[in-house]
């Protein structure tokens, strides 16, 4: 056994942030890498438990994991299915994007629906087939996508009763982003792995991992005899250095807490002032992450015929005007730096307005 004084102080640090339950971690480079590794932990759990065929990993549609064979497996990107991608053994169920696939019901009600979309392809499949559900507690690559509070009570009734494990992919919710430490802690979920990336070092270097709850760490590590996986430059010393670093800026200087009671409650009012512009359908977000949808009628949710290329269009007004807003097709997606001010948050508010009717203006001619 060997080790090293930066991640003996990483992995001390991070334990002290995560949920009680949470005191083991499988450094990785990289969010992907990290869910390729919690393929084979889910799996190899229940193999260790005389379980091989217990190896399904239920995904949902439009969700994002990465972009290696397995991550992109487990993502539901219609675009990324391609070259014998979905590997076997991974299925998708319905995603809990109300704006778009709610059609008549309220959000709560299809909330429910979207997670016992889960339930039936676990009785479809046979619970002795599945192994793991993976989502991300609010899609971010999808579209900011955040599901009523109902969705996930469902989800995690669903997993406790059929004694699945529940991966949360943290990658973008993780460190702050909500205002939690973890959207786990936002959204009270149960995971039995956390995957984290991106916020791990604000990134700042390449650094991410798989987080493992003490229950299955136990399985793995006590019955597991060795695990053959593991890649050169997990636990980097410097970029377990810059990590460790960025957790405790985090704490001692309480951006986390800044983030849930000042910054990230006035940018999610002062975004949601931009609902009454013509072009948006939908704001939505939680502490710094959020989406505004724009659509053709805003009575009936109809969206722009993609060919028109209207986010792509809106996000270049925002850039030429200063601010990075990402399109993912007609939602304009932002995730600023979580040490960004009021009066910062007051420019990018001004700036989406401006490129907002920019897009207007341009749509017209
Ligand atoms: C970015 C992202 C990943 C992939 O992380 P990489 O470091 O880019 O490989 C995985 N999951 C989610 C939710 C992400 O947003």
């Amino acid at each position: 056994m060997t080790s090293h004084p930066p991640v003996i102080e990483l992995t001390e640090r991070l334990a002290s942030v995560t949920p009680k339950k949470f005191n083991n971690v499988f450094l990785t480079n990289s969010g992907s890498e990290a869910n390729d590794t919690v393929i084979r932990m889910a799996r190899r759990y229940w193999a260790l438990q005389d379980r091989p065929d217990k190896n399904v990993i239920i995904s949902r549609t439009n969700a994002y994991h990465g972009s290696t064979f397995g991550a992109a497996s487990l993502g539901g990107m219609a675009v990324m299915h391609e070259c014998g991608i979905p590997i076997p053994g991974i299925v998708h169920v319905q995603q809990p994007y109300w704006y778009r696939e709610g059609g008549e019901l309220t959000a709560a009600e299809f909330g429910i629906q979207a997670a016992r979309s889960l339930e039936q392809k676990i009785d479809e499949l046979g619970v002795e087939n599945v192994a793991a559900f993976i989502a991300e507690p609010i899609q971010g690559a999808g579209g900011v996508i955040v599901p009523p509070q109902c969705y996930w009570t469902e989800i995690s009734r669903i997993c406790a009763h059929y004694g699945i494990l529940f991966i949360a992919d943290e990658v973008i919710c993780g460190f702050g982003r909500t205002g939690s430490w973890f959207a786990t802690d936002y959204f009270d979920l149960n995971p039995d792995f956390m995957v984290v990336a991106k916020g791990l070092s604000s990134g700042y270097l390449p650094i991410a991992g798989v987080v493992i709850s003490d229950e299955v760490a136990a399985v793995l590590i006590e019955s597991g005899g060795e695990f053959a996986h593991g890649f050169t430059y997990s636990g980097h010393p410097v970029a377990c250095a810059v990590a460790s670093e960025n957790i405790r800026i985090l704490s001692e200087e309480r951006i986390v807490e800044h983030v849930a009671t000042d910054t990230g409650p006035y940018f999610q009012q002062r975004l949601r002032e931009l609902s009454d512009h013509p072009l948006v359908g939908e704001v939505r977000g939680v502490g710094l992450i959020a989406g505004i949808e724009l659509v053709k009628d805003k009575a009936t949710r109809t969206s722009f015929d993609a060919n028109l290329g209207i986010g792509i269009k809106c996000r270049d007004f925002a850039a030429r005007r200063g601010l990075i807003m990402r399109a993912v097709e007609d939602s304009m997606v932002l995730s600023p730096p979580l040490v960004i001010t009021r009066a910062q948050i007051d420019d990018v508010i001004s700036i989406a307005r401006d490129a907002l009717d920019d897009t207007l203006k341009s749509l017209a001619a």
